[in-house]
């Protein structure tokens, strides 16, 4: 049976405003807004406490100073220089100063931290984290065992259901809709138990859709993260900003790809190579096995690349926790001990794991501001896109530059969804009217989904998807070459054609998951492609873009280890329809705090 998708079965409903999410971000948000009142709906392609928030295990980042001395100060420090200063200053500087207020909103919604002996919150040390500007690791990442997504993320549903928020679970939302004056004023969305088509107006549309690692064939994602909001925004004429940074985590299991936490190493897990040694020493006499992420995978891959890997083909490093002792692996590190048994059939407690650096967090996204409200070019300058709001993994406000610290994204979604609901309460409330919906509001949408159904002998979309993938892993990996970036461009440009002819074979209605498989995939090509041109273009190595054709000696008098300040010290803005760059300042002026100039980055 067709499913016949005309604009006459389209239903229609009005909510103050509509959230796109029920991660960690979006349930903050929403929080925030029920509480105050207004009528919003939440959508969900998977049961709230499924998003993949639920998934973070190492701690979110404040400097509560419960351990060891620390002070918001040294937070930005870190953040700047671990985003190897791209992140915009004032909005790192919002950030690091809030850091502690929502954590203790966090404890108070009842938030299972794990305790010191005297009740404080318990903290440890994480990767890029340290006191006075460099000197030493701090104890500052707030952990709930190697649960603290697990942990947030129940918190705030439970908050949510008593603020009795309005969930739309399994919808998947598919396009934004903007009005001539180029307003947002709502969004379309499949019901995947029916297969209906319905309009969501809204006075202000939140996009939560977390990350996209699953363009990548190796990554810690779920399966759900295929980018769908930046897909929406892409198609609505949004750019996309410095998607070619994508941060490979060290510690993935080799062959799994599932993550081991950074707290892994913050609770004293080393680093060996194939000769047994401790090689982070030799790279970061400081920080060690605690340096920033982009750092330590790249110094993993050079011992594997000289030959010191592990393993009978020396492709991998161990993670050794062996002097750990049970009990501490038991109480603070349940979880990673379950994943040896299960991903590398390794006893973490007697024999290290092997690991290998796995996609794991995209830094870019949709342009935002510290309000949440998103910007895009217009005029000349960036202007706010009325209507639209972005946070979390999704968005680019930008703190975390080039590269993300460890339990600084955790931190971003409660911080920056706090923020854009208390801005959209203030600006956006119950007084404003809706704003009518365009008379072609679900045009897209409908001609998207009949082109699937019309093509019934089309290319199946995981075959594509698999390629898609397969290309994101060849050509814009941890270590890039300009050669090979140029020709992932080429590819993608082929797999654009591809996705165009993507077809189903079952046209049913109810559930039907190869329809929703085949949407998410015209949003990954959307990541994809923006990640490669983007990344293509970058001609130098900053965080974790690195690219072996401008790597430079840290002595370099012009581009020390290969970043250009003079050239390069922009965001990069992808434009889907031209498929062309813009760029724009970064911002290096804080808020209050001095400025942090650029310099070597040394661990
Ligand atoms: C394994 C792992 C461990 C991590 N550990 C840490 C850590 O210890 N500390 C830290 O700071 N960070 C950590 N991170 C990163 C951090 O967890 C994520 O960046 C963050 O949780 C993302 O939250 P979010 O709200 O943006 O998105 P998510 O939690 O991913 O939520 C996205 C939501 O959008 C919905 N959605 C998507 N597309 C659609 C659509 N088309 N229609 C409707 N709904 C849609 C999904 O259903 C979901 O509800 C980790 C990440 C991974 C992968």
């Amino acid at each position: 049976m067709t499913a016949n998708f005309t604009v006459s079965k389209v239903s229609k409903r009005q909510f103050d405003v509509v959230i796109v999410g029920a991660g960690g971000s979006g349930m903050s948000a929403s929080l925030l807004l029920a509480n105050a009142g207004l009528n919003v709906a939440v959508l969900s392609k998977v049961f709230p406490t499924r998003s993949h928030t639920v998934a973070a295990q190492g701690g979110i980042a404040a400097s509560l100073s419960n351990m060891s001395t620390d002070n918001w100060d040294f937070h930005f420090y870190d953040t700047v220089k671990g985003g190897d200063w791209l992140g915009d200053q004032d909005a790192i500087e919002f950030m690091c100063r809030e850091a502690p207020r929502v954590v203790y909103e966090l404890e108070h919604f009842g938030m299972p931290f794990d305790r010191n002996a005297d009740g404080t919150i318990y903290q440890r040390p994480f990767g890029g984290h340290s006191s006075n500007h460099g000197e030493k690791p701090v104890q500052r990442a707030c952990a709930a065992a190697d649960r603290t997504g697990h942990a947030m993320l129940h918190t705030l549903y439970q908050q949510n259901v008593k603020a009795r928020t309005h969930f739309f679970v399994e919808w998947m939302a598919l396009d934004l809709i903007r009005d001539a004056e180029g307003d947002v004023v709502g969004v379309t969305a499949l019901e995947m138990e029916t297969g209906e088509v319905h309009i969501l107006q809204a006075k202000t549309v939140l996009m939560a859709t977390g990350g996209a690692g699953r363009i990548f064939a190796a990554s810690t994602n779920a399966y759900i993260n295929t980018g769908d909001g930046l897909g929406m925004a892409a198609r609505a004429g949004i750019p996309l900003q410095d998607m070619e940074f994508w941060q490979f985590h060290p510690t993935g299991v080799h062959g799994a790809g599932v993550l081991l936490t950074e707290g892994c190493r913050g609770e004293g897990a080393i680093l060996r190579n194939g000769l047994g040694d401790r090689f982070m020493e030799r790279y970061a006499p400081t920080m060690k096995d605690l340096s920033p992420r982009d750092f330590v995978s790249r110094c993993m891959d050079q011992e594997i690349k000289e030959g010191r890997g592990c393993g009978p083909n020396k492709d991998y490093i161990n993670l050794d926790m062996t002097h750990l002792g049970v009990e501490t692996i038991t109480k603070r590190l349940p979880s990673v001990l379950e994943i040896g048994h299960n991903f590398a059939n390794v006893d973490i407690t007697l024999e290290p794991i092997p690991v290998i650096p796995t996609n794991h967090y995209q830094m870019g996204g949709i342009p935002s501001s510290i309000t949440g409200q998103v910007v895009a070019p217009k005029d000349g300058g960036q202007q706010v896109v009325n209507g639209l709001y972005a946070v979390g993994e999704c968005s680019c406000v930008s703190v975390h530059g080039a590269n993300r610290l460890g339990c600084n994204s955790l931190l971003d979604i409660v911080v920056f969804g706090f923020a854009a609901g208390k801005h959209i309460i203030a600006n956006c409330g119950q007084s404003h009217h809706h704003k009518p919906l365009p008379s072609d509001a679900a045009d897209l949408s409908l001609a998207r989904l009949s082109q699937l159904e019309s093509c019934r002998s089309g290319e199946y979309s995981q075959k594509v998807a698999d390629d898609i993938r397969a290309t994101m892993q060849t050509h814009a990996s941890v270590f890039r070459t300009q050669a090979s970036m140029d020709e992932g461009v080429a590819k993608i440009a082929k797999l654009r054609e591809r996705v165009g002819h993507i077809g189903l074979t079952d046209t049913s209605r109810i559930f039907n998951t190869e329809r929703i498989e085949a949407l998410e995939v015209i949003n990954m090509i959307e990541v994809a492609q923006a990640t490669l041109v983007s990344a293509a273009a970058r001609h130098e190595c900053r965080g974790a873009h690195s690219v072996s054709d401008y790597d430079r000696p840290a002595d370099d008098p012009t581009c020390p280890l290969g970043r250009d300040d003079v050239h390069w010290l922009k965001h990069t803005l992808w434009d889907s329809a031209s498929n062309s760059l813009s760029y724009k300042p970064v911002h290096l002026t804080p808020l209050t705090a001095q400025s942090i100039p650029p310099k070597v980055r040394t661990f």
